[in-house]
Protein backbone atom coordinates (compact mmCIF):
# COMPACT_ATOMS: atom_id res chain seq x y z
CA UNK A 1 0.00 0.00 0.00
CA UNK A 2 1.20 3.58 -0.65
CA UNK A 3 0.79 5.12 2.39
CA UNK A 4 -1.11 8.91 1.99
CA UNK A 5 1.89 10.53 3.36
CA UNK A 6 2.05 14.09 3.87
CA UNK A 7 5.12 15.98 5.07
CA UNK A 8 4.15 17.95 8.43
CA UNK A 9 6.06 20.92 9.14
CA UNK A 10 8.43 20.42 12.03
CA UNK A 11 8.67 23.02 14.58
CA UNK A 12 12.16 24.08 16.48
CA UNK A 13 11.11 21.27 19.48
CA UNK A 14 10.42 18.92 16.82
CA UNK A 15 13.95 18.84 15.69
CA UNK A 16 15.61 18.99 18.88
CA UNK A 17 13.63 15.71 19.88
CA UNK A 18 12.94 14.04 16.27
CA UNK A 19 16.31 15.55 14.14
CA UNK A 20 15.70 17.63 10.95
CA UNK A 21 14.72 14.14 9.52
CA UNK A 22 12.59 11.39 11.92
CA UNK A 23 11.46 9.31 9.13
CA UNK A 24 15.11 8.92 8.63
CA UNK A 25 15.56 8.53 12.08
CA UNK A 26 12.60 6.18 12.55
CA UNK A 27 13.71 4.07 9.87
CA UNK A 28 17.34 3.45 10.89
CA UNK A 29 16.19 2.67 15.04
CA UNK A 30 13.36 0.10 13.79
CA UNK A 31 16.11 -1.64 11.50
CA UNK A 32 18.22 -1.64 14.17
CA UNK A 33 15.88 -2.72 16.82
CA UNK A 34 14.36 -5.02 14.23
CA UNK A 35 18.26 -6.34 14.05
CA UNK A 36 18.31 -6.88 17.52
CA UNK A 37 14.93 -9.03 17.83
CA UNK A 38 16.68 -11.04 15.12
CA UNK A 39 19.71 -11.57 17.17
CA UNK A 40 18.05 -12.42 20.68
CA UNK A 41 15.38 -14.81 18.16
CA UNK A 42 18.21 -16.52 16.87
CA UNK A 43 19.85 -16.79 20.65
CA UNK A 44 16.95 -18.42 22.00
CA UNK A 45 16.39 -20.80 19.07
CA UNK A 46 13.01 -19.02 17.99
CA UNK A 47 11.83 -18.23 14.61
CA UNK A 48 11.49 -14.45 14.37
CA UNK A 49 7.82 -14.40 13.38
CA UNK A 50 6.74 -15.86 17.12
CA UNK A 51 7.68 -12.32 18.00
CA UNK A 52 5.93 -9.46 17.80
CA UNK A 53 6.93 -5.78 18.08
CA UNK A 54 4.09 -2.98 19.10
CA UNK A 55 5.98 0.05 18.63
CA UNK A 56 5.07 2.77 21.94
CA UNK A 57 3.92 5.96 20.69
CA UNK A 58 3.30 7.34 23.51
CA UNK A 59 4.47 11.28 24.25
CA UNK A 60 5.29 11.19 20.66
CA UNK A 61 2.84 14.17 18.95
CA UNK A 62 0.41 13.00 16.34
CA UNK A 63 1.93 15.19 13.56
CA UNK A 64 5.39 13.50 14.21
CA UNK A 65 3.43 9.90 14.33
CA UNK A 66 2.69 10.49 10.32
CA UNK A 67 6.46 9.71 9.94
CA UNK A 68 6.37 6.60 11.67
CA UNK A 69 3.12 5.87 9.54
CA UNK A 70 5.89 6.29 6.53
CA UNK A 71 8.33 4.04 8.33
CA UNK A 72 5.56 1.74 8.01
CA UNK A 73 4.52 1.16 11.33
CA UNK A 74 0.45 0.07 11.70
CA UNK A 75 0.42 -0.73 14.82
CA UNK A 76 0.44 1.94 17.45
CA UNK A 77 0.94 1.42 21.03
CA UNK A 78 -0.43 4.05 23.72
CA UNK A 79 -0.65 4.16 27.32
CA UNK A 80 -3.28 6.72 28.08
CA UNK A 81 -6.38 6.74 26.32
CA UNK A 82 -7.12 10.40 26.66
CA UNK A 83 -3.72 10.60 24.63
CA UNK A 84 -4.90 7.69 21.91
CA UNK A 85 -7.91 9.43 21.43
CA UNK A 86 -6.42 12.57 20.82
CA UNK A 87 -4.02 10.82 18.10
CA UNK A 88 -6.46 8.79 16.27
CA UNK A 89 -8.49 12.08 15.75
CA UNK A 90 -5.95 13.74 14.26
CA UNK A 91 -5.04 10.87 12.19
CA UNK A 92 -8.25 9.33 10.82
CA UNK A 93 -6.72 9.85 7.91
CA UNK A 94 -4.52 6.52 8.39
CA UNK A 95 -5.06 2.69 8.91
CA UNK A 96 -3.60 2.36 12.21
CA UNK A 97 -4.35 -0.28 14.59
CA UNK A 98 -4.66 1.15 18.50
CA UNK A 99 -3.42 -0.79 21.23
CA UNK A 100 -3.60 0.49 24.69
CA UNK A 101 -1.19 -0.84 26.88
CA UNK A 102 -1.84 1.52 30.77
CA UNK A 103 -3.83 1.11 33.47
CA UNK A 104 -8.01 2.53 32.52
CA UNK A 105 -9.82 3.68 34.79
CA UNK A 106 -13.84 2.30 34.27
CA UNK A 107 -14.57 5.16 33.65
CA UNK A 108 -13.29 5.99 30.76
CA UNK A 109 -13.77 2.17 28.88
CA UNK A 110 -16.16 3.66 26.56
CA UNK A 111 -13.40 5.63 24.50
CA UNK A 112 -11.35 2.48 24.57
CA UNK A 113 -14.06 0.24 23.40
CA UNK A 114 -14.82 2.64 20.38
CA UNK A 115 -11.25 1.73 18.27
CA UNK A 116 -8.89 0.01 20.04
CA UNK A 117 -8.13 -3.61 18.68
CA UNK A 118 -5.91 -4.77 22.06
CA UNK A 119 -5.94 -4.22 25.46
CA UNK A 120 -2.72 -5.13 27.43
CA UNK A 121 -3.91 -3.82 30.91
CA UNK A 122 -6.93 -5.82 31.67
CA UNK A 123 -6.19 -6.07 35.79
CA UNK A 124 -9.93 -6.12 37.79
CA UNK A 125 -13.13 -7.95 37.66
CA UNK A 126 -15.01 -4.62 37.52
CA UNK A 127 -13.06 -3.15 34.41
CA UNK A 128 -13.92 -6.78 32.64
CA UNK A 129 -16.82 -5.92 33.42
CA UNK A 130 -17.49 -2.59 32.23
CA UNK A 131 -15.18 -3.74 28.81
CA UNK A 132 -17.82 -6.27 28.76
CA UNK A 133 -20.99 -3.91 28.96
CA UNK A 134 -19.68 -1.74 26.78
CA UNK A 135 -18.26 -4.15 23.97
CA UNK A 136 -21.77 -5.62 23.77
CA UNK A 137 -23.36 -2.32 23.04
CA UNK A 138 -20.99 -2.15 20.27
CA UNK A 139 -21.27 -5.79 19.20
CA UNK A 140 -17.89 -6.33 18.65
CA UNK A 141 -14.52 -8.12 20.57
CA UNK A 142 -11.75 -6.97 22.00
CA UNK A 143 -8.09 -8.72 22.56
CA UNK A 144 -7.22 -8.35 25.70
CA UNK A 145 -3.59 -9.25 27.96
CA UNK A 146 -3.95 -9.62 31.92
CA UNK A 147 -1.61 -7.73 33.45
CA UNK A 148 0.36 -9.03 36.32
CA UNK A 149 2.33 -7.67 38.52
CA UNK A 150 5.87 -9.47 38.72
CA UNK A 151 7.89 -6.90 40.69
CA UNK A 152 6.18 -7.33 44.05
CA UNK A 153 6.70 -3.45 43.96
CA UNK A 154 3.25 -1.93 45.92
CA UNK A 155 3.18 0.69 43.04
CA UNK A 156 2.83 -1.30 40.17
CA UNK A 157 -0.38 -2.22 38.95
CA UNK A 158 -1.65 -5.67 37.99
CA UNK A 159 -3.11 -8.33 39.93
CA UNK A 160 -0.75 -10.12 41.77
CA UNK A 161 0.41 -13.42 40.76
CA UNK A 162 -1.59 -15.26 43.47
CA UNK A 163 -5.27 -13.14 42.09
CA UNK A 164 -4.32 -14.56 38.68
CA UNK A 165 -5.96 -18.31 38.61
CA UNK A 166 -8.92 -16.96 40.46
CA UNK A 167 -9.34 -14.04 38.40
CA UNK A 168 -8.66 -16.07 34.89
CA UNK A 169 -11.73 -18.51 36.34
CA UNK A 170 -14.40 -15.50 36.41
CA UNK A 171 -13.26 -14.23 32.64
CA UNK A 172 -15.40 -16.72 31.09
CA UNK A 173 -18.59 -14.18 31.86
CA UNK A 174 -16.95 -11.73 29.39
CA UNK A 175 -17.20 -13.18 26.35
CA UNK A 176 -16.41 -10.16 24.32
CA UNK A 177 -13.35 -10.33 26.01
CA UNK A 178 -10.75 -12.26 23.99
CA UNK A 179 -7.95 -12.86 26.30
CA UNK A 180 -4.71 -13.41 24.04
CA UNK A 181 -1.62 -14.13 27.36
CA UNK A 182 -0.27 -12.23 30.19
CA UNK A 183 1.42 -8.81 30.31
CA UNK A 184 3.82 -7.43 32.90
CA UNK A 185 5.92 -4.07 33.50
CA UNK A 186 9.37 -6.00 35.26
CA UNK A 187 11.21 -4.16 37.41
CA UNK A 188 12.80 -1.01 35.64
CA UNK A 189 16.85 -1.54 35.86
CA UNK A 190 19.45 -1.85 33.43
CA UNK A 191 20.80 -5.16 35.75
CA UNK A 192 19.18 -8.05 34.14
CA UNK A 193 19.46 -10.07 36.70
CA UNK A 194 16.60 -7.68 38.05
CA UNK A 195 14.84 -7.71 35.58
CA UNK A 196 14.78 -11.63 34.35
CA UNK A 197 12.75 -13.11 37.70
CA UNK A 198 9.84 -10.59 36.55
CA UNK A 199 10.17 -12.11 33.33
CA UNK A 200 10.66 -15.85 34.48
CA UNK A 201 7.54 -15.05 36.65
CA UNK A 202 5.43 -14.17 34.00
CA UNK A 203 6.71 -17.26 31.19
CA UNK A 204 5.85 -19.77 34.81
CA UNK A 205 2.31 -18.21 35.75
CA UNK A 206 1.10 -18.70 31.77
CA UNK A 207 2.89 -21.57 31.57
CA UNK A 208 0.29 -22.99 34.86
CA UNK A 209 -2.39 -21.16 33.47
CA UNK A 210 -2.64 -22.08 30.22
CA UNK A 211 -3.53 -25.47 31.18
CA UNK A 212 -6.67 -24.52 32.53
CA UNK A 213 -7.16 -21.30 30.41
CA UNK A 214 -6.01 -22.54 26.50
CA UNK A 215 -6.11 -18.91 25.31
CA UNK A 216 -3.72 -17.77 27.97
CA UNK A 217 -0.63 -18.36 25.33
CA UNK A 218 1.19 -14.74 24.77
CA UNK A 219 3.22 -12.97 27.02
CA UNK A 220 3.15 -9.32 26.41
CA UNK A 221 6.79 -8.48 28.33
CA UNK A 222 10.10 -6.64 26.93
CA UNK A 223 10.79 -3.15 26.49
CA UNK A 224 13.52 -0.83 25.28
CA UNK A 225 15.92 -1.68 27.96
CA UNK A 226 15.12 -5.48 28.34
CA UNK A 227 13.29 -6.63 25.25
CA UNK A 228 16.20 -9.10 24.21
CA UNK A 229 16.17 -10.87 27.40
CA UNK A 230 12.41 -10.67 27.58
CA UNK A 231 12.16 -12.40 23.93
CA UNK A 232 14.87 -15.22 25.44
CA UNK A 233 12.61 -15.82 28.31
CA UNK A 234 9.61 -16.47 25.88
CA UNK A 235 7.99 -13.12 24.90
CA UNK A 236 5.54 -12.73 22.19
CA UNK A 237 4.84 -9.51 22.16
CA UNK A 238 7.41 -6.59 23.21
CA UNK A 239 6.35 -3.08 23.62
CA UNK A 240 9.49 -0.87 22.66
CA UNK A 241 9.10 3.22 22.72
CA UNK A 242 12.29 4.78 23.02
CA UNK A 243 14.29 2.92 21.23
CA UNK A 244 12.56 3.41 18.40
CA UNK A 245 11.02 7.14 18.76
CA UNK A 246 14.04 8.50 21.06
CA UNK A 247 14.08 9.69 24.27
CA UNK A 248 11.06 10.90 26.01
CA UNK A 249 11.17 13.89 28.06
CA UNK A 250 7.80 13.11 29.88
CA UNK A 251 8.70 11.37 33.28
CA UNK A 252 7.57 7.70 33.68
CA UNK A 253 5.73 8.34 36.76
CA UNK A 254 3.26 10.20 34.18
CA UNK A 255 2.54 6.87 33.27
CA UNK A 256 2.48 4.63 36.29
CA UNK A 257 3.63 5.33 39.95
CA UNK A 258 7.73 4.38 39.77
CA UNK A 259 10.65 4.47 42.35
CA UNK A 260 13.69 6.17 41.06
CA UNK A 261 15.59 3.86 38.64
CA UNK A 262 18.13 2.01 40.61
C1 LIG B 1 6.12 3.29 27.62
C2 LIG B 1 5.74 1.87 27.74
C3 LIG B 1 6.50 0.87 27.13
C4 LIG B 1 7.74 1.15 26.31
O1 LIG B 1 8.79 1.63 27.10
P1 LIG B 1 10.20 2.03 26.45
O2 LIG B 1 11.11 2.01 27.61
O3 LIG B 1 10.01 3.37 25.87
O4 LIG B 1 10.50 1.01 25.44
C5 LIG B 1 6.08 -0.44 27.28
N1 LIG B 1 4.98 -0.75 27.99
C6 LIG B 1 4.21 0.18 28.57
C7 LIG B 1 3.02 -0.24 29.33
C8 LIG B 1 4.56 1.52 28.47
O5 LIG B 1 3.79 2.45 29.04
Amino acid sequence: MNAPIDTPSLTPDDIKRFGPDPLAMFSRNLASVEERIVRACARAGRARETVRLLPITKTVPAHILRFAYAAGIRDFGENKIQEAVAKRAELANLAIDWCIVGHLQTNKVKYLTRFAREFHALDSVRLAEALNARLDREDRSLDVYVQVNTSAEESKYGLQPEELLPFLDGLGRFPRLKPRGLMTLAVFSTDLDKVRPCLERLRELRDVAVKDHPAIRELSMGMSNDFEEAIVQGADVVRVGEAIFGKRSTPDGHYWPVAAKP
